[in-house]
């Protein structure tokens, strides 16, 4: 299949205009064979880079893209960080005006950081379907231990051949679903957000949206089987839902509570044990699961009013000893303007019903848990390195490390 954004560009039925910047995105078997045609197609020229990691580069043998120079970077400690971005930097020759990412997350988060620094395009062959990011206009870098996002440049093409991709590592496509699992709650989010304060929703984008995570759960068994199609779809998702965030012009129709769940446990707060870091769709599908049950838990309030507390700024010493000295100014900077000030109580009262009716379209718990059961995914706070005794902080404490309205930071004016 293509995605065309010449299709999606444009004067949108929201009445805004959407504008992606990545060209198109194709997501077929045998399409890396296509690739010199597939880039004069849009005239795309220059002199290239070819930037893999040693597994891509192994992954992709006989089909590796023409380009001037190669830089293969070793799998031991790979990482998007300061270390592999100048290794890059410092290796790519003067003029190169084209950098091709061939490889999963972390490969395309050095070569968008590189290309943005160089002020040159980028081309993406994804090689597993493990992650939402390829088409991302941020990169997600760990610099000197500290996790960030840095600015760089969405792809010009996106070139995803499913023969590859079904060919990585099972858990790489386990964590792509993890990844797309977390559209139901975003999503829901993003229409909860839309109900309380008016944040501009496009219902276009959502369908599109939810349509791709739909088709994605449904070919799990599929993707057991090896079968191509259900690659395919599950690739469609993860690009889509990058493409769709270049369409709004942020993350918002691809991330909401699961993955500030996600982000949290990445910054390793000082009053949270991370035993392990699992990979980020692995983080974001146990968000996922435990932004459902509670959303869904929450919707069981038939009559809001006894519970509905009026709006209070974040305060407090838990807070502050929860994040601790490391992290509480990033975090009070973020909530400066508290994106939930502006929801009044007795607007939340009267959303109610109509609140509960949105979670309702959120598939049920054991849905999304027998989807990773049946992957062998990993489902609970334990398996992605966390004591399942912190979920009170989790909960509690997510929906604050992104000044983002989400049912999750409504919650600290339900009384629960
Ligand atoms: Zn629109
Ligand atoms: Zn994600």
């Amino acid at each position: 299949m293509i995605i065309d954004s010449a299709v999606l560009n444009g004067k949108c039925s929201c009445g805004r205009e959407h504008n992606m910047s990545t060209k198109a995105a194709y997501i077929s078997s045998g399409c890396l064979a296509e690739f010199e045609n597939i880039l004069s197609l849009y005239g795309i020229s220059g002199k290239r880079c070819a930037l893999y990691g040693e597994n891509s580069y192994a992954a992709t043998k006989g089909l590796h893209p023409c380009s001037e120079q190669n830089i293969v970077l070793p799998a031991e400690n790979l990482h998007a960080d300061e270390k592999s971005t100048a290794r890059v930097l410092e290796l790519m020759q003067d003029d190169i005006e084209l950098l091709i990412a061939v490889g999963s997350g972390t490969i395309h988060d050095i070569a968008r950081f590189c290309a943005h620094e160089r002020k040159i395009s980028f081309v993406s062959v994804p090689t597993a379907a493990s992650v939402d990011g390829f088409c991302s206009t941020v990169a997600a870098m760990t610099w000197f231990g500290y996790k960030k996002t840095m600015p760089a440049v969405a792809p010009e093409l996106v070139i995803a051949d499913i023969d590859i991709i079904k060919n990585a590592p099972f858990e790489l496509v386990k964590s792509g679903v993890g990844d797309i699992m977390a559209k139901y709650t975003a999503l829901a989010d993003w229409e909860i957000a839309h109900e309380l304060s008016g944040e501009y929703l496009c219902s276009r984008i959502y369908d599109i949206m939810r349509s791709a995570a739909d088709t994605a759960m449904a070919s799990v068994d599929g993707l057991i089987a090896g079968d191509e199609k259900a690659y395919e779809d599950v690739t469609y998702a993860l690009v889509m839902s990058g493409l769709a965030m270049q369409m709004m012009g942020n993350s918002r129709p691809a991330s909401g509570c699961e993955h500030h769940i996600s982000h949290m446990i990445e910054m390793c707060p000082a009053g949270l044990e991370v035993a392990f870091s699992a990979l980020h769709g692995e983080k974001a599908g146990v968000g996922s699961v435990l932004g459902a049950t509670e959303y869904h838990k929450l919707a069981g309030i038939d009559d809001i009013e006894p519970y509905a507390l009026e709006y209070s700024p974040l305060s407090g010493q838990k807070l502050k000893s929860f994040f601790g000295e490391g992290l509480i100014d990033g975090v009070i900077k973020e909530n400066e303007a508290d994106s939930l000030a502006p929801v009044d109580r007795m607007k939340l009262v009267s959303s109610w019903p109509q609140i509960r009716s949105i979670i309702s379209k959120i598939p049920k718990v054991d849905y999304f848990l027998a989807i990773l059961e049946k992957l062998n995914a990993k489902r609970t706070l334990e398996d992605i390195g966390v004591n399942s005794a912190y979920i009170n902080d989790v909960l509690d404490y997510s929906p604050i490390v992104r000044n983002r309205l989400t049912l999750m930071r409504v919650r600290r004016m339900i009384r629960h």
